[in-house]
């Protein structure tokens, strides 16, 4: 392999970032966190109101429900409030040009002389990802060198380390600092709504077929099943795509990138196999892993990396000082 394709190992591309304001979308967007709120309040009054206090008769099935209800719906809020207000990781001050750097990188404009600049200062930071054109990642907003999976998201405005998404449902991104709390949310959402559509058909079939009597009861029953059905199928579409990223250790970013073709799949070089892929997320001490308490190992800015971890670090050429002066 030669010295030039091994250099474009890990490539990124970086359009679409950084350019436009997204300011009154961060603003307008707890619109939707709000309408999730309101509608986990409905089903959670409907359930335990309507359907096991008003419709269930035996003592023993209404506080097997309740209990069951209560715990996925206190640990599915427990991780969506985790996810939502836990702020998103952001490059450590070691990823800053020093001011002598910045002033020489402002008081150019050559784009060889400022990538000059770039290696240099990346030169003992374990950076090893590129832009398509073979240069140092730098975000000229947030004026940081970007780590390895790191992107900067428009609308929070900031670059967030190992970025996965920006949720609208969040208000938030998902991303080293919280991504395990936003896959234990979906599992937990899911299991809720398996479980509350599955009770609801069960009383649904019993006032269609007129094994309870009409009541008031009636309608938000069967409202309640068709929702939580609705939930249940997108987040159970939404929850195995996820797995698929967290089994094989590739963000969404990563995934929906169609220029960095070798992060992902057979030639991901963070893959390290599912169950270490796993605990990359979810920790080393399994007690911890079905709770929304941060245990994700490593520090956000460098990744350990599987079979392809040789070739990247003979890779790093642009790491060594560059032959020619600033
Ligand atoms: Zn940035
Ligand atoms: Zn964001």
């Amino acid at each position: 392999m030669s010295k030039e394709e091994k250099d474009t190992k890990i490539t990124i591309n970086e359009t679409e970032e950084e350019e436009d304001d997204h300011s009154g979308e961060r603003k307008a967007g707890w619109v939707l966190p709000i309408f999730i709120i309101g509608l986990l309040a409905t089903c959670y009054y409907i359930f335990v109101v309507e359907l096991c206090i008003f419709t269930v008769q035996l003592l023993e099935a209404k506080v097997t429900f309740l209990v069951i209800f209560h715990l996925l719906f206190l640990l599915c809020v427990w991780c969506y409030l985790r996810t939502v207000m836990t702020p998103p990781a952001v490059p450590p001050a070691k990823f800053r040009l020093s001011e002598s750097d910045k002033q020489l990188y402002l008081s150019d404009e050559r784009p060889q002389v400022l990538q000059e600049i770039l290696i240099c200062a990346a030169k003992d930071l374990p950076i090893y990802t590129k832009d398509p054109k073979g240069d140092v990642r730098y975000c000229t907003t947030c004026q940081v060198l970007k780590p390895d999976r790191c992107h900067h998201c428009p609308v929070c405005n900031v670059c967030i380390l190992k970025l996965d998404h920006h949720c609208v449902f969040l208000n938030n991104c998902v991303g080293f600092s919280n991504y395990k709390f936003f896959l234990l949310c979906v599992t937990y959402a899911l299991l809720l709504c398996i479980f509350t559509s599955a009770v609801s058909l069960h009383f649904s079939k019993l006032f269609w077929t007129h094994q309870l009597p009409n009541s008031p009861s009636k309608v938000p029953i069967i409202v309640l099943f068709c929702l939580s059905t609705f939930f249940s199928i997108i987040l159970f579409l939404f929850g195995l795509g996820h797995s698929e990223l967290a089994l094989t250790n590739v963000t969404s970013r990563e995934d929906n990138d169609d220029t960095s073709d070798d992060t992902t799949e057979e030639n991901n070089p963070y893959n390290l196999g599912f169950g270490k892929n796993l605990r990359e997320v979810f920790g080393n001490e399994k007690k911890y892993w079905f709770l929304p308490i941060f245990r994700s190992l490593g520090d956000g800015f460098s990744f350990p990396m599987g079979e392809a971890t040789e070739d990247i670090e003979k890779n790093a050429a642009f790491a060594k000082p560059p032959n020619e002066g600033i």
